[in-house]
């Protein structure tokens, strides 16, 4: 079953990235909502037709903890790739000034599911771990999207790259190996700041003082790895994170670690007690209250 253009109503834009736009779309033929995400490159026909062959892959990629994959295409210079909807959006959205830790456990949780299942079961390394990468819904589901299916693809965008955060970790940013030097290890570096940031509602490097990208890059490189605040935070899940945050890609653990370790075996544990719905639902309404622009006096009378 093939998507086109014709056969989708665009809708709202969810949000912008880098590289194009995130509309919602309503898919005639079937009355499903999706998330149209467009992607622009300066690729021959060739190029891009790998890309969408090499998208196909997503069509074996259901998992609870992983967006469904609609179909792609491409026209012109852009590829374009329909996902599920997630009502809620982002979760740099959703995090506010910091989200509780038993919320923060089950987040974890799915986001380290997500990255096994890629991993185990497609064998892909997912490269771009970060709070926009992961989208929750108003049922409070948890669900990555955007990793590294196809080869062709994560070449074009490799050398194009121009993020003003850089969620890369120590051993990737001066890397001469190219995109197929990538490992889980990076994207468990990853995973490690996005939770912090998750956490405190900042950016880590950002909330340590570096301001601008060349003092991130260089404190990503040379510093001290960032940790959770411990008078905030149990030591399980502080601990967790400087596992993750090891400055030594061989000494981090990996997914099945992960898994076992005390902090998200606790939230496996906890999982019924955790209303994800109502913190979602919440969350989502702080979030409006900040972005909305609320009546004026005088317009209130
Ligand atoms: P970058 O371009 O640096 O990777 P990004 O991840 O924010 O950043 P996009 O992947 O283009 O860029 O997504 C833009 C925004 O659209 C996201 O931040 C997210 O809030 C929203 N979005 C993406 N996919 C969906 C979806 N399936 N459902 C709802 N909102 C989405
Ligand atoms: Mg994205």
């Amino acid at each position: 079953y093939k998507i086109s253009m014709e056969q989708l109503k665009v809708m709202e834009v969810l949000g912008r990235g880098q590289y194009g736009v995130v509309h919602k779309v309503f898919h005639k033929p079937t009355h499903v909502m999706m998330a149209l995400k467009e992607i622009r490159l300066e690729l021959n026909k060739r190029a891009l037709q790998q890309i969408i062959m090499e998208l196909d892959v997503l069509h074996k990629a259901r998992s609870p903890y992983i967006v469904d994959f609609y179909g792609a295409f491409f026209i012109e210079s852009g590829v374009y790739y329909s996902m599920e909807y997630m009502d809620f959006g982002s979760l740099d959205r959703l995090y506010g000034t910091g989200i509780p830790e038993p919320v923060l456990g089950q987040i974890t949780l799915s986001v380290v599911r997500g990255l096994r299942f890629l991993k185990d079961e497609l064998n892909i390394i997912h490269r771009d771990v970060k709070p926009t990468n992961i989208l929750v819904n108003k049922k409070g589901d948890v669900k990555l999207c955007d990793f590294g299916v196809s080869g062709e693809l994560n070449q074009s965008l490799a050398k194009t790259h121009v993020g003003c955060q850089s969620y890369m970790a120590p051993e990737r940013i001066f890397s001469t190996s190219g995109p197929d030097g990538y490992t889980i290890q990076s994207d468990v570096w990853s995973l490690g700041l996005t939770i912090i940031e998750a956490a405190t509602g900042r950016f880590p490097y950002e909330a340590a003082g570096f301001t601008n990208v060349f003092d991130q890059i260089n404190a990503i490189v040379n510093g001290a790895s960032p940790s959770l605040p411990e008078d905030r935070h149990s030591s399980a899940a502080c601990d967790f994170i400087d596992k993750c945050l090891n400055k030594d890609p061989a000494r981090r653990p990996n997914y099945h670690d992960l898994l076992a370790h005390p902090w998200l075996v606790e939230a496996a544990a906890a999982a019924d007690t955790v209303d994800m719905e109502e913190w979602a639902v919440g969350a989502h309404a702080l979030f409006l209250e900040r972005t909305q622009p609320q009546p004026s006096p005088a317009s209130r009378q």
